[in-house]
Formats: C-alpha cells, structure tokens, sequence
C-alpha cells in the first residue's frame, strides 16, 4: 500500500517560488480508493493502542486527521495558526525560512489522560510538528506517534525527530 501511493503525489515545479518542488496531495484526496486506503492502513496501524485523540495540523493535516480520528472511533483535537480557536489557548512559535510562525491549542484539549497520534500531511524541516509535540506535551498528553503521508528525506525533519527519539510513521518519501 504504502509504495503505491507515492502515483498520487503530484510534483509541482516552482511552487510557491522558484527552485521548490511542492508535492501535491490533492490527487490522492480526489482518489476515493486511494484515501480510503490511507486511512484504513492508519485506523489499523493505531487499533488497540489507546489512543485517545488524534491530533491534526492546520490545515493538510485537518483533511488525514479528521478522517482517521471519525474511522478511529476517537476525538480530534485541532492546532491552528494564531488567533483562530475562540477560547482560551497555549501556543508555541517556530522558525520558518523567513520569519516565524505559530501553532495554537485549546488549552483544555488534552490532559493527562490522553494518548494521542499527531497527523500532518509532509514532513520538511520539523518545524511544525516539533511546535506540536510541544503543545501535547504542554497539556501533558502522551505522544504515540508522528504520522505523516509524505516525508522530505533532504530536509531536516527527520534527522530532528530521530534526534529528539519522537516515534514517526510515513506513508510516502521523496
Ligand atoms: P516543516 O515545518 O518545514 O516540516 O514543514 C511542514 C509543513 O509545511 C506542513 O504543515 C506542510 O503542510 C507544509 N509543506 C511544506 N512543504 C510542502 C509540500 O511540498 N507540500 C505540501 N505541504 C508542504
């Protein structure tokens, strides 16, 4: 399953600027079949593990997360950029490649009790998800697992969770 997929990645040259090659997960989505499978091989992967949430990046890793979290049987917990969850939230900051940005969680989302997957959909330089695993570990949820359909292998994300030994699972790698 998992070296089938990579077929419905598509590149895009020069996006969103000169010299980047964007991997487009908007083909898969549009294949029934192959989301589908995505998400059972995931809701199988983490079957009586006792997780207790899933936990989705804005705004790929909402489209994987949700799907699983409903499949799953367990809640969803969303992270989004700043100033856009209601109540009162916890927040960490990161370094992008120019500037910095901020992901966001309600701050009663998670407690002690939960057992959470975090989901986006690429893993590049770490950045977002290590500010996610902060946030987890903030509430004091345990972290299970990183998902992610698409890794970066020349990026530095996956030397940084090895690294910080975070558990992480791929789909798909370029
Ligand atoms: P990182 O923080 O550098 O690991 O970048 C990962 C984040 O950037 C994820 O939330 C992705 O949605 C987004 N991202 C970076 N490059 C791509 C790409 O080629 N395709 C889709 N999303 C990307």
């Amino acid at each position: 399953m998992k070296s089938s997929l990579a077929q419905h990645i598509r590149a895009i040259e020069d996006y969103p600027k000169a010299g980047i090659t964007f991997r487009d997960i908007t083909p898969l989505l549009a294949d029934g079949e192959a989301f589908g499978h995505t998400i059972t091989h995931l809701a199988e992967r983490y079957a009586e593990q006792g997780i207790t949430r899933i936990v989705g990046i804005e705004a790929r890793g909402f489209i994987f997360a949700t799907a699983l979290a409903y499949a799953m049987g367990v809640g969803f917990v969303p992270l989004r950029k700043p100033g856009k969850l209601p109540a009162k939230t916890i927040s960490k900051s990161y370094q992008l490649e120019y500037g910095d940005d901020a992901l966001e969680m309600h701050v009663d989302a998670l407690s002690a009790t939960d057992k959470v997957v975090i989901i986006d959909d690429l893993l590049a330089t770490g950045g977002t998800v290590l500010a996610g695993i902060e946030l987890i570990e903030q509430a004091g949820a345990e972290l299970h697992e990183c998902a992610f359909i698409i890794t970066l292998n020349d990026l530095p994300g996956v030397q940084r969770l090895n690294d910080a030994a975070i558990p992480y699972y791929t789909l798909c790698e370029f």
